[in-house]
C-alpha cells in the first residue's frame, strides 16, 4: 500500500481528527512525523517517519539556551477532485536553506526535504480536509540538541517536519483588522536575522504584540531598527500598501522576512499591470498618505491568512480608517486568486502547486 523512501513506523493509536468546529488554527496534529538526525562527521542521517509524539531532550540541549533553531510553513490543499497539493514548497526549502546558513545549522538536501514533505502528507492524507477553505499546514523545522553549555555552533541537530489541519483563519469571513504603530521595540536590525524565519525572532516580538493587544489592537506595525523611521512588517506578515493607485511595500533590506506570499501577490500585481514599488517607505509618508486620502488600500500576506485587510491603522496618536474599514478590491482580488490556485478552481498557470497525491 505504501512505498516511502524513508523507513516508516505506523502509529498502533491513531488519534481522534477534531471536528470542523474544534479544528481552529494550529492546535491538533496529525499522526506522523518526519524526523532526521544530524551529528557532526556523519551528516544528516537516519531520515524516518514515526508517529506523532513527545521527544526526549536533555536540558542542556543548546538549542534552549541560545536558540540556535529554524523553521518554515506552508500548506497542503484539498482539490476539488480529491487530488492533494502543495503551494511552492521549493520556496519554503530554500528560505530554510538560507535561514539554516544564517544560523550556522548544517544544509539539507533539497530534494530529500521535498520528498520527505509529500511522504508525510501522502502519509496523512486523511488528516488534510477538505471543507471549503481548510487544508494541512506544515510545519518543517530544525534545532540544535547538542547538550552542552557554551556558545559555538552546535555538532547535533534534529530536523522535524509535522502537520496539523486547520481551518479557515477567518471563521466569519475576512475582517479587516486595527493595527498600531510601535515606536519602542523593533522586531530585527540589519546584519542581524529579520529575513529568517527563527524562533528568536517570534520572542522578541511578543512584548510589542502584547501592548497592541492589551490597546484593542490585532497587531502591530513594525519600523525598522536602524532609523525607527520606515515600515517594515505587520505582525509577522509582510505588508503592502495601495497609495495613489500604485502598490507600495517596504523593499527586502535584509530586516524584512522574504514571504513567499509577498513574492506570489508582487508577480500576480505586476501580471495586472500594477506598478509595484519595492522601496523604503516612511512612517511619516504613511501618515500624509492616510491624512490626505490617498492610502486607498492596506493589507498583510502570509501563508496563515493568505492576505489580511487592514481597515484602521493608529499613527501619530490618530486613528485613520482605510476603505471604510472594508476589504478593498486589490486585497479581495489577491485573495480570491491565490486561495483559488491553492485550492485548484482556477488554474494554475504559474506552475505554482506541486501534486503529492
Ligand atoms: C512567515 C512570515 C511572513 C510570511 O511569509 P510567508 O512565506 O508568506 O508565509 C512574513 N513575516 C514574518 C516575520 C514571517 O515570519
Amino acid at each position: 500500500m505504501l512505498t516511502s523512501n524513508f523507513p516508516v513506523t505506523l502509529t498502533k493509536t491513531p488519534r481522534v481528527k477534531p471536528t470542523a468546529e474544534e479544528r481552529g488554527f494550529g492546535k491538533y496534529f496529525s499522526d506522523h512525523m518526519f524526523l532526521m538526525n544530524y551529528d557532526k562527521g556523519q551528516g544528516w542521517h537516519d531520515p524516518r517517519i514515526v508517529p506523532y509524539g513527545p521527544l526526549t531532550l536533555e536540558p542542556s540541549a543548546m538549542v534552549l539556551h541560545y536558540a540556535q533553531t529554524v523553521f518554515e510553513g506552508l500548506k497542503a490543499y484539498r482539490r476539488a477532485d480529491g487530488h492533494i497539493q502543495l503551494f511552492r514548497p521549493d520556496a519554503n526549502i530554500q528560505r530554510m536553506k538560507d535561514s539554516c546558513e544564517r544560523m550556522c545549522i548544517p544544509a539539507i538536501d533539497e530534494t530529500l526535504y521535498l520528498n520527505a514533505l509529500k511522504e508525510l502528507v501522502t502519509l496523512d492524507a486523511d488528516w488534510v480536509p477538505s471543507e471549503p477553505e481548510t487544508s494541512l499546514y506544515i510545519r518543517p523545522f530544525v534545532f540544535a540538541t547538542e547538550a552542552h553549555v557554551g556558545v559555538h555552533a552546535a555538532h547535533s541537530y534534529l530536523f522535524i517536519i509535522f502537520t496539523s489541519p486547520v481551518g479557515s483563519y477567518y471563521p466569519e469571513g475576512i475582517n479587516p483588522v486595527r493595527i498600531m504603530i510601535e515606536s519602542r521595540d523593533v522586531r530585527a536590525v540589519r546584519g542581524g536575522t529579520g529575513y529568517c524565519k527563527c524562533g528568536g525572532n517570534y520572542a522578541a516580538s511578543l512584548r510589542a504584540g502584547e501592548k497592541a493587544s492589551a490597546a484593542g489592537f490585532t497587531q502591530v506595525l513594525w519600523l525598522d531598527g536602524v532609523h525607527q523611521k520606515y515600515i517594515e512588517e505587520v505582525g509577522s506578515m509582510n505588508v503592502m500598501f495601495k497609495i495613489d493607485g500604485r502598490i507600495v511595500t517596504p523593499e527586502l533590506n535584509g530586516s524584512v522576512l522574504p514571504g513567499v506570499t509577498r513574492r506570489s501577490c508582487l508577480e500576480l500585481l505586476r501580471d495586472w499591470g500594477y506598478e509595484v514599488e519595492e522601496r523604503l517607505l516612511s512612517a511619516q509618508e504613511l501618515t500624509e498618505a492616510a491624512a490626505s486620502g490617498r492610502l486607498e488600500e492596506a493589507w498583510g500576506t502570509g501563508t496563515a491568512a493568505v492576505v489580511s485587510p487592514i481597515g484602521e491603522i493608529f499613527l501619530d496618536g490618530k486613528d485613520y480608517r482605510i476603505n471604510d474599514f472594508k476589504i478593498g478590491p486589490v486585497t479581495q482580488r489577491l485573495y480570491d486568486h491565490i486561495t483559488g490556485i491553492q485550492w485548484g478552481t482556477i488554474p494554475d498557470d504559474k506552475n505554482w502547486t506541486v501534486l503529492v497525491k
